[in-house]
């Protein structure tokens, strides 16, 4: 077992990296060791009892502790029953100290991983969400943590109590009978041969079951989010095979597991029973000079090996499921976060913003989202955005606020390349309202005033709600500001929800506006209602806006017309339109879809 393999070396650090994270709870750790020596020092005690017992079947009347001051009194009929009641109370106070205070480290260190991989999980780079699956970034943070804590304390439990009881049963073993304890000892090796070989196997079972497990969590969750989709698209039959297929993995993988326990557990026993079967062969033949009390103690301490060897040869299985848990718990934990180099910080920028010469790759992917983006909105202006879908809009909006990295190409924000501006500063210059709204379940104030904005005072969250014609159905709302808006808002319109969404833009009154417009079709009143309350966002603000109707940035100063990550066209409505290109195509073409629709008034 001298020689390290790789793959130990690593499983070593790895375990002891999480004994890092019990140097806080270092005092009650230590105090459950204490308990669980308490508790293994009773073991061979209640053995050895049993020989006063036997022999005071001849003899009740002798004393227990011949030649002791005040306890060498006690007689045998007396001391035995006494004794027994007082090493099991003692053996209580063990068992609770070492229970408890360890308990209390594995509850502290469940909460210390799971708060430190959120929190990180908080600042990785957006490249990891679009890599990683969301149901394995969950069960990371919801399943690995506790098994990882089933490794860091029911082994720590199982190394110490039950390790040191064999150790105090040993060298009791030792004491009373050496030549015979010597024999016993021919057969560990054997034992310590199978622990090996099925730690090994463990392991491999058990990472598999994680990414099993994994599945299962992921696909449950794509089905409850995309539970529309599935339903109007019939996707049931495909679901649920989906599911069946990894359930059923999960299921034979764990099975797996458990047949790999199950028949290495008792093969461990038969070799321990017949160890024992010699013992007492052997004890019966080399009988010697020792007592009868003093045989059946032996053979009951002898006796009492097997179970803790056998929770010892288990506990490998433990760390090794907690091991292969943290692995990638400390996998995501060494993630390197999001890059944050800049030193830069503006209390106010102006709102100028400058893209020059940018090209854009999708990190891991070859070609170039965006080639050559070239442009500058002056501080108030609006910048508008058109092209068909795929063309590299809501990319060029994402690098703004840094969610990628831009290696091609600047981007200047008051004439300071934004990677030198401190992350956090930068994106407080920045209201984004992104293509997908994401509302949380929560109130309708707290959906507005998220984030750094929290706790804003309620009156300029109804005057962001107001300008953001929100305000005008919140108050129809049955409970108006309070009104919990459901899983992502589900319990209001596609068009109130992304009323909300530029109430929370405008309540962040950033000097630089990107409005990433949803494609979808919103009916001509909500139309009407966003439009007007865009009109108002913009004003005093530096606006990119990304517009799928063109009728939206009939207003802007600079349109942009995007086509496969390159600018094509540029310059004001009127300009392009004449130009008769690009964009007076889009144009016409939206026209005729679009019937038009004679203004009705309306009372609000
Ligand atoms: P739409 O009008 O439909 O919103 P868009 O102009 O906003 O389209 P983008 O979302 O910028 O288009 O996508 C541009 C290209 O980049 C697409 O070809 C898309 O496949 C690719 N792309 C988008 N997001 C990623 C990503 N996270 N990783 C890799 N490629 C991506
Ligand atoms: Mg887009």
């Amino acid at each position: 077992m001298s020689q390290d393999s790789p793959a130990q070396t690593s499983s070593l650090k790895i375990y002891f990296r999480l004994l890092g994270y019990v140097r806080p709870y270092i005092g009650m750790f230590a105090l459950s060791i204490v308990g669980f020596l308490i508790f293994a020092s009773t073991q061979p005690m209640l053995a050895g009892i049993l020989k006063y017992f036997v022999d005071g079947l001849n003899n009740p009347n002798a004393s227990m502790f011949p030649g002791w001051p005040i306890v060498g009194g006690l007689h045998l009929v007396q001391a035995v029953p006494l004794m027994i009641i007082l090493i099991a109370a003692w053996q209580g106070v063990g068992s609770f100290l070492g229970n408890y205070f360890l308990a209390r480290v594995s509850l502290g260190l469940v909460h210390d991983l799971r708060v430190a991989l959120f929190n990180h999980m908080l600042r990785l780079p957006n490249r990891y969400f679009d890599a990683n699956n969301s149901g394995h970034l969950i069960s990371r943070i919801t399943f690995n943590v506790t098994m990882v804590t089933g490794a860091a304390t029911e082994a720590i439990k199982v190394v110490i109590r039950e390790g040191m009881t064999v150790i105090f049963l040993f060298a009791s073993l030792l004491w009373m009978n050496w030549k015979l304890t010597l024999v016993m000892v021919a057969i560990l090796p054997l034992i310590a041969l199978m622990v090996t070989s099925a730690s090994r196997k463990f392991r491999k079972q058990s990472s598999k079951i994680q990414s099993a497990m994994g599945d299962v969590t992921h696909i449950t969750s794509e089905a409850i989010q995309g539970y529309r989709v599935v339903r109007s698209f019939g996707g049931e039959t495909y679901e649920q095979q989906r599911f069946l297929d990894s359930s059923t993995a999960n299921t034979d993988k764990q099975l797996t597991m458990t047949k790999t326990g199950a028949v290495y557990t008792p093969m461990l026993q038969l070799v321990i029973y017949s160890a024992m079967a010699v013992l007492m062969f052997l004890v019966l033949w080399l009988r010697g000079e020792a007592s009868a009390g003093d045989l059946v103690a032996y053979i009951t301490m002898a006796g009492l090996l097997p179970k803790p060897i056998r929770q010892l040869s288990e506990v490998s299985s433990t760390i090794q499921r907690g091991v292969a848990g943290a692995e990638s718990i400390f996998e995501q934990l060494d993630e390197p976060a999001e890059r944050d180099e800049g030193r830069e910080e503006r209390e106010r920028v102006q709102g100028r913003l400058e893209v020059r010469n940018l090209t854009f790759r999708y990190p891991g992917t070859e070609k170039a989202v965006l080639e050559g983006i070239d442009f500058v909105a002056e501080p108030g202006q609006m910048v508008a955005l058109v092209g068909r879908s795929g063309s590299g809009k809501s990319t060029l909006a994402n690098l703004i606020p840094r969610f990628y990295q831009h290696e091609e190409g600047e981007i200047l924000l008051d004439g300071l390349e934004i990677q030198d501006y401190r992350l956090n500063n930068l994106r407080r210059h920045i209201a984004l309202v992104t293509q997908h709204v994401t509302l949380f379940n929560d109130s309708v104030t707290n959906n507005i005033a998220y984030g750094d904005l929290a706790g804003a005072p309620m009156e300029q969250v109804k005057a962001a709600a107001e300008a953001a014609y929100a305000d005008e159905f919140i108050q129809r709302l049955p409970q108006q500001y309070d009104t919990q808006v459901g899983e992502n808002g589900v319990l209001l319109s596609g068009g109130q929800r992304q009323r909300l969404a530029i109430a929370r833009a405008l309540l962040k009154n950033a000097p630089l506006l990107i409005l990433d417009e949803a494609t979808s079709a919103l009916d001509t009143e909500s139309e009407r209602h966003i439009q007007a309350a865009l009109d108002r966002v913009m004003q005093g603000r530096t606006t990119l806006v990304i517009a799928h109707r063109l009728s939206t940035i009939e207003k802007a100063d600079l349109i942009l017309v995007m086509d496969h990550g390159r600018i094509v066209e540029r310059g004001s409505h009127g300009e392009l339109l004449a130009l008769n290109g690009y964009y007076a195509r889009l144009h016409a073409k939206q026209f005729e879809e679009v019937a038009p629709v004679a203004p009705t008034s309306h009372a609000e």
